[in-house]
């Protein structure tokens, strides 16, 4: 699921190709894909996109009069940028929008589609679909973040990727996050230390920043066209089995759902493994069991 680096890569291309120019048509193919009905999309025809913003995961384009169309690319969505003359179509194309100087693709390659469009009125309406109330983790103090994190007594892998605790970070980052503040992902909330406090804060802004400059740079004036929430110069995420970037230690991993975290025991447990049960016995009933439900809670 793209995260707040990979939000922000779109959202810089995105103003860089449509902010100032007018979306001509716009066409939504897919039945599932479009959440709202009122207003009809068909009304953001002939308007301005003004300006762009985040809110969580979720891509917000300010269109003229008042309009919002947001974007959530779930976890298989992506967003492409085709030159006019340039094909469109294709089976997974999920909706075309088409202004007057190119057309945004929304893609899902998945069997089951999953991203979700909406268009609101007005500022209120938008925020109180989409606001869940994280606070942006590059925005706040040390302090903010702490009581933030202690508010509830959690594992710090639900923690961080609560979208109503933090905003914007999800599977992948919450893995690197805690590997380079050497923390396990299942140690609770209310256990650390200020000293991990402190750790766990520097890591949460340094990861996040690093890779959004990371992805800005891969992108350059271009668009971002491989999105995706596992790269090679990951440390821990994704490197089940494979040596941990640090210290040369397999990575490991918790299963849960039909997803998994993984860590490294030597950077961030003590060298103790953790039983795949280990993660669902700590978080108890509030871990979700499906992976539907997985992506509600982390929808944000
Ligand atoms: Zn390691």
């Amino acid at each position: 699921m793209p995260e707040l680096p990979d939000v922000a890569a779109y959202l810089d291309a995105i103003d860089r190709h449509l902010v100032g120019h007018t979306i001509e048509a716009v066409e939504v193919r897919g039945m599932a894909v479009l959440r709202s009905f009122d207003p009809p999309i068909s009304e953001i025809e002939g308007r301005r996109v003004a300006g762009t913003r985040r809110l969580g995961k979720r891509i917000v384009l300010e269109l003229d009069d008042d309009l919002f169309l947001v974007i959530h690319l779930m976890i298989a969505g992506r967003l492409f940028w085709r030159e006019v003359g340039a094909k469109t179509g294709g089976r997974d194309v999920l909706m075309a929008l088409r202004l007057d100087n190119g057309t945004l693709i929304l893609r899902e390659v998945a069997k089951k589609k999953r991203a979700r469009v909406w268009l609101h009125r007005g500022e209120d309406d938008l925020l109180a679909e989409h606001d869940r109330g994280g606070l942006e983790p590059l925005e706040i103090d040390r302090d903010a973040f702490a009581t933030r994190l202690r508010a509830q007594n959690r594992t710090l892998k639900r923690a961080l990727t609560s979208p109503a605790t933090f905003s914007g970070i999800g599977n992948a980052y919450s893995d690197e996050i805690l590997l380079r503040a050497g923390l396990s992902p299942v140690k609770r909330t209310a256990q650390l230390t200020e000293d991990e406090m402190d750790r766990l804060y520097e890591a949460t802004r340094d990861t996040l920043t690093e890779w959004t400059r990371k992805l800005q740079q891969e992108t350059g004036d271009g668009w971002p066209e491989k999105v995706t929430a596992f790269r090679d110069d990951m440390v821990v995420h994704g490197k089940y089995r494979h040596p941990c970037a640090v210290c040369g230690t397999s990575v490991q991993r918790i299963v849960y759902a039909e997803n998994e975290a993984n860590y490294c025991p030597t950077c961030q447990t003590g060298g103790k493994l953790l039983a795949d049960r280990a993660l669902s016995r700590l978080l108890g009933d509030e871990w979700p069991r499906t992976l539907e439900e997985l992506e509600e809670r982390l929808d944000g």
